[in-house]
């Protein structure tokens, strides 16, 4: 695929080429060219890690609008669990789903539903021997990314399941084109994301040819009208909503307790993914049964797309899991405890193309005169990392001088030697003279 759909975009005018953004990516995706950072598309996996650490604010997520809810004649949202962290527990979950429909959706499928069907399916594809371990989650578009682009060799350790949102929307589109009898394209099914990584899957899913989300519309986007109706809403009807173990996925750690695993590892945060990753393609965690993965501090509630601080978003949502349990224990209810792959049309995802970072030659035996010429470029540079020439480090400096995509002056410690040689060329210049006026002189002597 050449063309890339990406959430995450430069507001060029505020950016004043400070390369925070070059140090943070995981990928290596950007560079520093005119003053400005430049985002290379096929590295690029739409983390936000870069919104997070822009200090001008240069970095933005394209979204959906509520406004975009006008082309369909029906519309539903599937609020991401993260979105009830938002609010005081005062607002029950009840209250935030009516809020939505408030603000011109006319139905809600909770997220959380589709997460509680996805820990069953994790338990079961777990108790399969055939499973690579470790196996990885797949519930967080940024880090399958991730693993497309920077690890192509574990996509097959990537569980063969539905993210939850797709699995939501799958059984929102079944479900409502069915009670309004039209079909399901005449449906609008957004998503109430906390991350960019989610709008881009949505845009350009990996694993199927098309999305059953019509879009994405962000948590910050409509927080503040969110705000502004929830203290008048009627409660009227009943949800079949989802219980804490769904809702619990808002939280790192809340995917392995709702499947159950004991044999796992939790990781958030982009780049310590990335670095536990290095450890699964050394091998050195064959003994572990399942990663958890989480591109965002906390998980979820960390998405640069949310409004509340995340540790104040975490007790909440721990608040709201408890409350729902006690609920259920006093109904004498228990959570989801099996589903019907066929009857809810579950069918596996397709397989996922590598997408790889590195690709320096179509021809093999270019590629290796590349490789040998970025060692011999690398060896010429500094090695202090220090990310002045635009590029995050030496190494993606001396791939981008291969590439021709950069000069050695773009360093400026090889720019200040080339200046001190050209300077001491100078100097030697001034002390010759040309072969007649030399001569002229030594005349001028004698006399
Ligand atoms: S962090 Fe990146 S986008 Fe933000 S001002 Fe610095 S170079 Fe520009
Ligand atoms: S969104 Fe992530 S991968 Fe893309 S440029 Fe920003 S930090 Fe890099």
């Amino acid at each position: 695929m050449d063309e890339y759909f990406h959430s995450v975009r430069l507001i060029k005018s505020r950016c004043k080429g400070c390369v925070s953004c070059t140090k943070r990516c995981p990928t290596e995706a950007i560079r520093i060219r005119g003053g400005k950072a430049h985002i290379i598309e096929s590295r690029c996996i739409d983390c936000g890690e870069c919104i997070r650490h822009c200090p001008r604010h240069a970095k933005t997520a394209v979204t959906d609008y509520l406004a975009d809810l006008d082309q369909y004649k029906v519309n539903i949202a599937l609020p991401a669990p993260t979105l009830y962290a938002q609010f005081s527990v005062d607002f029950s979950i009840e209250t935030i789903l009516h809020g939505l429909l408030e603000l011109g959706f006319d139905e809600v499928f909770e997220v959380a539903q589709g997460a509680e069907i996805v820990s069953l399916m994790v338990k079961d594809c777990l108790n399969a021997k055939e499973v690579k371990r470790p196996a990885i989650s797949p519930a967080c578009p940024a880090v399958v990314r991730l693993i497309q682009v920077k690890f192509p060799e574990l996509i097959d350790y990537l569980m063969q399941i539905d993210a939850p949102v797709e699995l939501a929307a799958k059984l929102a589109r079944a479900k409502y084109s069915q009670k309004y009898n039209i079909h399901a394209d005449e449906l609008g099914v957004w998503f109430i994301t906390p991350c960019p990584a989610k709008m881009t899957a949505c845009k350009q899913p990996l694993g199927r040819e098309k999305s059953n989300i019509t879009g994405a519309i962000a948590i910050s986007q409509i927080y503040g009208s969110l705000l502004k109706v929830l203290p008048h809403v009627n409660e009227q009807a009943n949800y079949n909503r989802a219980s804490w173990v769904g809702i619990g996925w808002a939280v790192a750690g809340g995917e392995t307790s709702a499947a159950q695993v004991e044999n796992k590892l939790v990781v958030y945060g982009i780049n310590h993914v990335s670095r536990l990753l290095e450890q699964v393609a050394m091998g050195n965690l064959d003994d572990i049964d399942y990663i958890e993965t989480l591109a965002c501090a906390g998980g979820c509630i960390g998405g640069p797309l949310t409004v509340e601080n995340r540790f104040v978003a975490e007790t909440r949502m721990k608040q709201r899991m408890q409350k729902l349990k006690d609920e259920y224990q006093v109904a004498g209810k228990s959570p989801l405890t099996d589903y019907h792959k066929d009857e809810l049309g579950i069918n596996e995802r397709q397989a996922i193309e590598p997408r790889p970072l590195m690709l320096l030659d179509e021809d093999i035996f270019k590629a290796m005169d590349k490789v040998e010429l970025i060692e011999k470029i690398l060896e010429s540079l500094p090695g202090l990392d220090c990310g002045s020439c635009g590029s995050p480090n030496c190494k993606a400096l001396a791939e981008d001088i291969a590439q021709g995509r950069a000069s050695e002056t773009d360093c400026v410690f090889k720019l200040r030697e080339r200046v001190r040689d050209l300077a001491q060329e100078m100097i030697d210049l001034t002390k010759k003279m040309p072969p007649p006026l030399e001569k002229e002189l030594e005349e001028l002597e004698k006399e």
